[in-house]
């Protein structure tokens, strides 16, 4: 490999991909031929994380790494930061995809579950912008993609917690967006709608057939329906696109 395509080369960290969504996106990235960051919250994700960082490296034939960190820690995100930094020499593409949920109906949610989720969807994505925005600025380059949800935007009995923290997440984008735009450094939000993850695999069937019931495509998105509006988002083409809220949810949320 010459200097030239060393130093060309983009280079993105996706949260939460050792799984789901923020994998098929590390996939997607590393088949377009940037470096890849895969990460996952704690030592116990980190062999499929680095089984998916070594498939990547060997098939797609970019670098790749692959760190534990909960990205809800401040401190631990500003490490994944710079541990990607100090791989690839840059980074061009956050991806804040880590999520988690904690379901219940308000009268009976408990604080811990609140701040559980707020805490990583959003302190999560706000801790890894910060580390990213100053090096995103000076390098005058940068693609931010926050993963939010259409729960986000219309709320749903039972994700106080979750709809406030993608709300959160939306209002960070926009703010982001007004922030470093002058500096070529967009960021848009993702809004998936029921995609078939981990994170859904709990639902029942027959809550499965009633959420089909709800869109208009009738059928669940894959990983991938996602992955390929972030790459979008990622690229040069999507330059003057900045601070937008795009659903990915089959025409559920119309
Ligand atoms: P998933 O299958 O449950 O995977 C979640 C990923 O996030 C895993 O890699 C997990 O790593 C990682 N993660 C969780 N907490 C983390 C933390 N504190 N620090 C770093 N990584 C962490 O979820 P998914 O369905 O792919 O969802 C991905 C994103 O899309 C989430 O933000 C979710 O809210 C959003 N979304 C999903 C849907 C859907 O229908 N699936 C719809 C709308 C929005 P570990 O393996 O270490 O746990």
């Amino acid at each position: 490999m010459t200097n030239e395509t060393e130093t060309t080369r983009r280079a993105a960290l996706v949260t939460g991909s050792s799984r789901g969504i923020g994998r098929a996106v590390a996939q997607e990235l590393a088949r377009a031929g940037y470096d890849v960051c895969v990460n996952c919250s704690s030592e116990q994700g980190l062999p499929a994380a680095r089984e998916l960082a070594d498939a990547l490296a060997a098939d797609c034939g970019v670098r790749t790494l692959a760190v534990a960190a909960n990205v809800a820690d401040a401190q631990e995100a500003a490490t994944l930061v710079d541990a990607a930094c100090q791989e690839f020499g840059r980074v061009d593409v956050l991806v804040n995809n880590a999520g988690i949920t904690r379901d219940g109906l308000i009268a009976r949610m408990k604080e811990e579950d609140f701040d559980a989720v707020v805490g990583v969807n959003l302190k999560g994505t706000f801790n890894c912008c910060k580390a990213v925005a100053q090096r995103m600025m000076k390098q005058r380059f940068g693609r931010i993609v926050n993963m939010s949800s259409v729960v986000g935007v219309a709320g749903n009995a039972g994700q106080a917690n979750y709809a406030a923290s993608k709300a959160g997440v939306i209002g960070l984008t926009k703010s982001l967006a007004r922030e470093l735009a002058s500096r070529n450094v967009t960021a848009n939000a993702v809004a998936p709608g029921f995609i078939t993850t981990d994170m859904t695999a709990a639902l029942s069937d027959k809550r499965r057939e009633a959420m089909t019931e709800r869109i208009a495509a009738r059928r669940l998105g894959a990983p991938e329906d996602v992955a390929a509006l972030v790459r979008f988002l990622a690229s040069d083409e999507a330059g003057y696109i900045t601070g937008q809220v795009i659903c990915v949810d089959g025409g559920m949320s119309l």
